[in-house]
């Protein structure tokens, strides 16, 4: 599943786990966090994070 970093604060929210905190169970996707839902380390919204680009994929697979 996919980890979204906040971009005030660098806190990740991993859907695995979701935010037992704030009553977000794990498997919860991040597009499925109540709309009021906030970073529970500096309280930036949902629209202040971004996806976190797993691992940056080499294109060794990839011949012209
Ligand atoms: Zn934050």
């Amino acid at each position: 599943m996919a980890v979204f970093v906040c971009r005030v604060c660098g806190y990740h929210y991993d859907e695995d786990e979701g935010d037992e905190e704030s009553g977000v169970p794990p498997k919860t996707e991040f597009y499925d966090l109540p709309w009021m839902w906030k970073c529970p380390n500096c309280g930036a919204f949902k629209e202040d994070f971004e996806e976190l680009a797993e691992e940056e994929k080499e294109e060794e697979s990839y011949f012209p």
